[in-house]
């Protein structure tokens, strides 16, 4: 089958005769039919985690092999593949499992292949009334609505920094719980974007931070994102970390300290919830869409995403591919 893989000495690649996945017990086989390119892909072919295989963690698609009530049956899937057993995972926290794969991110083949391996208990239906558009987005859509799960965002005046992928999306899932929200990015096209959606935006450059923001997110991944969110946040505020990124040594954490900053880590997130909300027509998702590609040209695919300009790539695996 076709896949997109990546390994450290031939980097990524299209490979059209990757070996066909069989489920194990407890998986199911899934035709894929749209996929999402994160950021978390482009910094796996930056050696993120090590990773070795088809990448991609963001998809819808569609059962063909599993239990008979699945059968064809439209799914996104949470990629966190816990053991079920520890003590971690039966107190229900399994995304923290010590033991846990993460499909295309750790220990597990991931979704930018015709066909792709998930286990049956991280499946959720899509509703008829979702295009595959949408429902591509419930797994970034499920990672920032983590946020009002960590923190009360109920009359607060949030700050959102960085207008790409996720601060897009974690500006319109914060809008309607807080009292005020903010976007501050670089890109006077991202920012328009999220001013169509009714969000108050800014361009960093005339951005003046007066440490006054109850909650700040940082969705910039780049510590002079981490440091402007520490001059933004007021006193005893908090800062979300929502993006992974390598902090330089020396980074000045006095101001956390001196400021009793609270800094809240934050990654996956709630499908169900994300689901309800696409279907509610809470969040609007698809105007963040920059362009698409086929599966054969899923590197293509990765290289725009990876150009500042684009927000969203999706790849679409050609129909009548797989089984
Ligand atoms: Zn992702
Ligand atoms: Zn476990």
């Amino acid at each position: 089958m076709k896949a997109i893989v990546f390994d450290n000495d031939n980097g990524v690649r299209l490979q059209t005769d990757y070996p066909r996945p069989t489920p194990g017990p407890g998986q199911v086989l899934i035709a894929v039919e749209t996929i999402g390119v994160c950021k978390t892909d482009l910094e796996i072919l930056k050696g993120y985690m090590g990773f070795v295989g088809v990448i991609g963690h963001e998809f819808v698609g569609r059962v063909v092999d599993g239990p008979d009530e699945w059968i064809s049956r439209r799914v996104v899937s949470e990629i966190n593949c816990n053991c079920g057993i520890c003590e971690l995972c039966r107190a229900g926290l399994g995304n923290h499992c010590p033991e846990r794969s993460v499909i295309g991110i750790a220990g597990r083949d991931g979704v930018m292949a015709e066909l792709a391996t998930v286990p049956l208990a991280n499946l959720h239906r899509v509703p008829d009334c979702l295009s595959n558009d949408q429902a591509v987005f419930v797994e970034p859509l499920a990672a920032v609505l983590r946020i009002g799960q960590q923190v009360d965002l109920s009359g607060a005046d949030v700050v959102v920094l960085g207008d790409g992928r996720l601060g897009q999306l974690s500006a319109r899932a914060v809008k309607t719980p807080a009292a005020s929200i903010l976007l501050v990015g670089k890109h006077a096209h991202k920012l328009k974007l999220a001013a169509l959606t009714g969000i108050d935006t800014m361009n960093v450059e005339e951005f003046a931070p007066d440490r006054s923001a109850d909650i700040v997110v940082d969705a910039t991944g780049s510590a002079e994102g981490f440091e402007l969110a520490l001059r933004t946040v007021r006193p005893m505020g908090t800062v979300v970390l929502k993006s992974t990124f390598a902090a330089e040594s020396g980074m000045n954490l006095a101001p956390v300290v001196i400021d009793e900053i609270s800094i809240v880590g934050s990654r996956c997130g709630p499908f169900g919830l994300a689901i309800r909300a696409l279907e509610e027509g809470a969040v609007e998702v698809t105007d963040l869409i920059s362009d698409r590609f086929d599966l054969s040209h899923g590197v293509e695919a990765l290289r725009a995403a990876a150009d500042g300009r684009n927000i969203k790539i999706l790849i679409d695996v050609e129909p009548g591919a797989s089984p």
